[in-house]
């Protein structure tokens, strides 16, 4: 069985195209700039040359019709027609409280994705849009979605009630989510079969790093805690994104700056995070080179970073019985020993400690713990096409 993943962002579309038979990926690429000069899709079939097309894409509908010309072209594509293609299956980034699971696409999901437009203006149309044009493309296959958001569902009220009028809540849905659900969700599960834990009674700390970065508690398998909130914004320092910060400040700083509400917005998630700090970038590549080069606002960014962390791991502690493991995962977690050891330099009081010699490993399933380290930590590259495409193959069969 053959599954297409598709992820939809506002002016780009990554796709997958894996076989279920070994989950092995059959063909990938990336759509960029859709609706914008420049427009370009890159296709890669494994094992094949990979082809860069440029040319107008004016639209998401006309992006997938690439995907599907690009899949069964005879020269560079994966199959020989779109039939071969089981059930599709997209990424949503909100669920909302309508969904915890993932879900076969009809009129009344497409209602309620529809409905949660409101609290995430910049994520879920994009998706819709996606959604939509598969279905004019491809209206006899099974489309299925995955939200980022699914996996938190299962966190008790405590964990995610804001401490705002209770109203608030109740009017306007406001209250924590949590994102990154597939990848958690991944890596957990990977992380149960690495220690030889079922899945049901395994306690993690998952550790998300990415340009967007959250850390998830699990416990018995389930989320019960996780650091973003009503938006990605809240919780971690990332590259261009503040976290956590005292609310305080929004007014204070709209006040001095003459800035208005988007504008603030804008700052938060566009101008922080390390970014912010160091001046420097948002790759964290960049910004250990500056650091290297003895670069004060760089150091002070990635010294930051690691606190925020270390803080929330000192936090999830104290909501799981007993940890069974520590999983760093995405771009920064999995190709940085050094931000790795400089998290764990300072949880040796939690039982954590790490071999630096193991740490020295970059994208690739591995334990990094020392022996004698109480807690195991691993390194896990999060696979988030793949586990939305093992959903949609639960649902379709
Ligand atoms: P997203 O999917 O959220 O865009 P990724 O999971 O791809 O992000 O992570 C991107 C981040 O990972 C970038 O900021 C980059 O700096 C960081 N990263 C990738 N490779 C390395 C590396 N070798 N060393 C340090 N940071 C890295």
């Amino acid at each position: 069985m053959k599954i297409l993943v598709i992820n939809c962002g506002s002016s780009s579309l990554k796709y997958q195209l894996i076989d279920m038979t070994d989950e092995s990926i059959m063909a990938k690429g990336l759509v960029e700039r859709i609706g914008i000069e420049g427009a370009r899709i890159k296709h890669e079939t494994i094992g094949k040359e990979k082809k860069v097309t440029e040319c107008p894409i004016e639209d998401h509908k006309k992006a997938l019709k690439l995907v599907m010309d690009s899949l069964i072209d005879a020269e560079y594509g994966a199959i020989k027609s779109l039939d071969e293609i089981a059930a599709v299956g997209h990424r949503v980034v909100h669920g909302g409280e309508s969904f915890s699971k993932s879900v076969i696409i009809d009129e009344d999901v497409m209602k309620a994705i529809e409905e949660n437009v409101e609290i995430a203006p910049l994520h879920n149309p994009p998706n819709i849009m996606g959604i939509r044009a598969c279905q004019k493309l491809l209206p006899k296959i099974k489309q299925v979605v995955v939200f980022d958001t699914a996996y938190h569902q299962t966190m008790p009220d405590e964990s995610y009630i804001y401490a705002l009028p209770y109203e608030y809540y109740e009017k306007y849905k406001v209250r924590r989510y949590g994102f990154h659900g597939t990848s958690h969700a991944y890596v957990a599960h990977r992380a149960a079969e690495m220690l030889d834990i079922d899945f049901d009674k395994v306690n993690l700390i998952t550790c998300h790093l990415g340009n967007g970065a959250s850390l998830t508690a699990i416990k018995g398998g389930k989320s019960i805690d996780t650091s973003m909130g009503f938006t990605p914004l809240e919780g971690l320092i990332m590259g261009t994104r503040s976290g956590d910060l005292d609310p305080a400040i929004l007014p204070y700083i709209m006040q001095k700056e003459n800035l208005n509400s988007d504008e603030m917005n804008n700052v938060l998630n566009k101008n922080s995070g390390v970014y912010g700090i160091s001046g420097v970038s948002s790759d964290f590549r960049d910004i250990e080179e500056a650091q290297e080069k003895g670069n004060k606002r760089a150091d002070l960014a990635l010294r930051a970073y690691a606190h925020r962390v270390r803080k929330y791991i000192g936090a999830y502690f104290t909501e799981l019985d007993h940890v069974d493991g520590i999983v760093f995962t995405a771009g920064l977690g999995e190709n940085s020993p050094e931000m790795r050891e400089s998290i764990c330099k300072g949880l040796e009081i939690l039982g954590i400690k790490i071999d630096t010699q193991k740490n020295n490993v970059r994208g690739k399933d591995t334990v990094i713990s020392a022996d004698d380290s109480k807690v195991k930590v691993l390194v896990i590259p999060t696979n988030e096409e793949l586990m939305i495409a093992r959903d949609t193959l639960k649902l379709v069969k």
